[in-house]
């Protein structure tokens, strides 16, 4: 059998068992990877402390001969993101970019430019950089990695991004923003976006990871920014990611 090494961060633990666990991982090499971690929860050596969610691994593991799990033979710690477990507001924000990465992504589709997004943003959050800021600049990345870019250069129908008197509108079926006097449609999928909120999320787009500190955002493009993310993503998905209302909650400008 052949041992295969790559970094990974822990998306999941499972109890399996007595004595095992099924540990979710996006790794670097492989991208997400699911395996059975033997002994996991009685070893002393391999594994103890080790597979817990966030930690960054350098991990060792098998291809089964009998299962779609991968055989874990073991797991050296790098990070294991402690800080992340003793601020609410910083752990159900790493929460939510681990459900992202598990929803979003497919086993054994290796995405090394995901990897290294989920690295950043939990190394962000660790270091103390807004919770709110370090999602929505998450979201917009990741969103443009997978394929799905939102277009917020200006109106899907005539190209502005003018002040008017109404609030745009960020259309999650079509992936972009329709400016008032275009909007002729009564669908449901729409979200009101202010043009502050428009321009921040742009300016997002384009903006490095390590600049983070420089986008400004009012309490208001927070909140319209975050709502316009989850439910494009749940119009994406199809389904609610579960972390989104646990961190909208946790934070001091939701309603
Ligand atoms: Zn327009």
């Amino acid at each position: 059998m052949t041992l295969r090494q790559t970094l990974a961060v822990v998306l999941q633990v499972m109890d399996h068992g007595d004595a095992d666990k099924i540990v979710t991982c996006y790794s670097q090499e492989l991208g997400k990877l699911s395996g059975i971690a033997k002994g996991a929860k009685r070893s002393k050596k391999r594994f103890v402390n080790k597979l817990e969610l966030f930690s960054l691994l350098d991990l060792t593991y098998a291809e089964s001969r009998t299962s779609s799990l991968m055989r874990l033979d073991q797991a050296e710690l790098l990070h294991a993101f402690p800080s992340l477990r003793q601020d609410y507001g910083r752990y159900t924000a790493a929460t939510l970019l681990c459900e992202q990465m598990l929803q979003w992504t497919r086993e054994h589709d290796a995405d090394p430019a995901l990897f290294t997004l989920l690295r950043w943003g939990l190394t962000a959050l660790e270091q103390g950089q807004p919770p709110f800021a370090t999602v929505i600049l998450f979201e917009i990345r990741m969103l443009d990695l997978l394929g799905y870019r939102p277009n917020l250069a200006g109106c899907l129908r005539c190209g502005n991004l003018t002040p008017t008197r109404r609030p745009y509108h960020f259309s999650t079926s079509n992936s972009g923003l329709i400016c008032n006097p275009c909007n002729r449609e009564t669908d449901h999928g729409q979200v009101p976006v202010s043009l502050e909120t428009a321009k921040l999320l742009h300016a997002a787009q384009h903006m490095e990871g390590s600049k983070l500190d420089r986008l400004h955002f009012s309490p208001d493009a927070i909140r319209e920014s975050l709502t316009l993310l989850r439910y494009y993503d749940r119009h994406l998905l199809q389904r609610e990611i579960s972390s989104w209302p646990h961190f909208l909650a946790s934070l001091p400008i939701t309603d």
